[in-house]
């Protein structure tokens, strides 16, 4: 069987009906079943990566996302944002010696964020945005 690659524009139709019907949708895995379910007909199949529909979902005005993690190891750098991969923030404190420390990463696109110890997401939740 070969699986048909969805444009935005037909992820986002797609999200914009499953989030008439739900408020909530507990995973990343649901999401993407719901998403394939309404694009596939009876003679063509979707496929969408799970990255691929948490960017569109993330980008769009309409969902919101959170973010379920562990944590991981403190000494991991992270250069770029594991949820959705843009560059990460840094939020630096001063010291009282009068150096900088940098105590946490924020995105500024999806909302991750994480301090030393390193939050590694496991589980999405999507979310209507009340407007
Ligand atoms: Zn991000």
């Amino acid at each position: 069987m070969t699986y048909h690659i969805p444009s935005d524009k037909q992820i986002q139709t797609a999200l914009r009906e499953i989030f008439k019907n739900f408020r909530t949708v507990q995973s990343q895995n649901r999401l993407r079943k719901l998403v394939t379910d309404k694009l596939n007909t009876k003679k063509k199949r979707f496929g969408v990566s799970g990255k691929r529909l948490r960017n569109i979902a993330i980008k769009s005005d309409f969902v919101k996302l959170e973010i379920h993690s562990r944590e991981g190891d403190p000494k991991k750098i992270l250069s770029k944002c594991p949820v959705c991969g843009s560059v990460l923030g840094r939020v630096k404190n001063l010291t009282i010696w009068g150096g900088e420390v940098t105590i946490e990463f924020r995105c500024s696109n999806c909302g991750y964020w994480t301090g030393k110890k390193k939050r590694i997401p496991t589980r999405y939740v999507f979310y209507l945005k009340k407007k």
